[in-house]
């Protein structure tokens, strides 16, 4: 019988109750390490006193209003991630899926304005993630999350992982852009190089295509920068981001320079939710902190010593760890030796929250607020794991 609970997840039998800083509680009371932060979304660790009084002040003044009127919170936060960012404009959503679908229209209308309706391709990635929409699905091209949902909607040419050459050989007259995750998630923490960025680039240039980052779950400050694609020095035209950007609060945000966006005028796009009172008094909570002086600096020095003490993981594991990769704190581990959902299943029991990615991966997202106490603490307690693990195998 189906559960009341429509069973499109394989949940992991532990409930959590509250949680604070880098450490969730579950409701028998165990603590655990939090190196998942809810898919990168718990930025700022969890009940971070800025957040916890932004919403609670702004609920006892006013949620929801329609972007039928001014909302000044949220003008605000456009304006703030635009001076933070190659951006010139934002556009406000619920979630990395609806960034995604204001970037695709984004690019279609562009070219449309243009005089170049058939412009309407985008080139994407192999084993990319761009949310659950119809569009996202199509545009990720991956058979698991399409099967059984086609007719797809058109347009979307995949090529495989960071292949230049393929993407070269992708583009037609059709093609409006490319667009690709600077560090891919779910695909299992794969980053792009800095030369493939710009090749990226050079070719949008050259064929007068717009590039769109999909930095939903690599952006704001997961990197060590608010955008991961500031390490390549490259300038998108788009930019999705959410997870992070509301620090738990469901928020989104595609944000883009002026030529990307002309032809995003009055009426041709919009939300109900989007840009609310909520979400825009958490959203500029988030920034007061990430944007203090010494943050992201801090991020980056955390993410290099994470990779760091990784790699000193692996090298005494090398039978289970093939590959450290990642970029700041998006770090993931290879094992494709191990049952990837057994071993991250058996870490939880030990008092410490991985997660799963694809390519046989063990995913690393913990809140950017970590120190290096909390990194001893995590390879203390993968070291013991693996010892285990040769002695009595790893959980299935
Ligand atoms: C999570 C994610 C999405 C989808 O975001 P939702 O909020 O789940 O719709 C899209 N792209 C990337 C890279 C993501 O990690």
């Amino acid at each position: 019988m189906i559960t009341p609970l429509m069973p499109v997840y394989a949940r992991i039998p532990v409930a959590f109750e509250r949680g604070e800083g880098m450490y969730l509680y579950d409701t028998n009371g165990k603590k655990y390490l939090d190196f998942y932060s809810g898919i990168g979304v718990m930025c700022l660790g969890h009940s971070h006193p800025t957040l916890v009084k932004a919403l609670q002040d702004q609920a006892a003044k006013l949620w929801h209003t329609a972007n039928t009127y001014e909302i000044p919170h949220g003008a605000r936060l456009a304006e703030r991630l635009c001076a933070a960012s190659f951006a010139d404009t934002v556009f406000f959503t619920n979630s990395g899926a609806e960034s995604i679908e204001c970037a695709i229209k984004m690019v279609r209308k562009y070219h449309y304005d243009k005089g170049n309706k058939g412009k309407y391709r985008l080139v994407t990635m192999s084993n990319a993630f761009h949310g659950r929409t119809l569009a996202g699905i199509a545009a990720a091209g991956q058979e698991k999350l399409t099967k059984g949902f086609e007719p797809l909607p058109d347009g979307f040419d995949v090529v495989p992982f960071g292949d230049i050459e393929a993407v070269k050989a992708a583009i037609s007259d059709e093609t409006g852009g490319i667009m690709v995750e600077p560090v891919q998630g779910e695909g299992g923490i794969r980053p792009l190089s800095n030369e493939q960025m710009q090749a990226l680039r050079d070719i949008c240039d050259e064929n007068g295509l717009l590039l769109v980052l999909d930095e939903i779950q690599c952006g704001m400050g997961r990197t060590g920068k608010l955008f991961a694609h500031e390490w390549s020095g490259v300038k998108p035209d788009i930019v999705t981001a959410a997870k992070g950007i509301g620090g738990g609060f469901p928020l989104g945000a595609c944000l883009a320079t002026e030529e990307a966006a002309s032809g995003m005028v009055v009426g041709t796009h919009g939300s109900t939710y989007g840009g609310n009172p909520l979400g825009m008094a958490v959203g500029n909570a988030v920034l007061d902190e990430m944007l203090k002086p010494e943050f992201l600096p801090r991020v980056a020095e955390m993410g290099d010593l994470l990779q760091a003490r990784l790699g000193a993981l692996q090298q005494r594991h090398g039978d289970f760890i093939k590959e450290v990769r990642g970029v700041g704190l998006m770090a993931g581990i290879r094992m494709p030796d191990v049952p990837t959902r057994g071993a991250v299943v058996d870490m939880i029991e030990r008092g410490m929250c991985p997660a799963v990615a694809g390519d046989m991966v063990m995913r690393m997202l913990p809140p950017l607020i970590i120190n290096e106490d909390h990194i001893d603490e995590a390879m203390e307690l993968l070291d013991s794991a693996m010892n285990d693990w040769r002695d009595k195998g790893v959980p299935a």
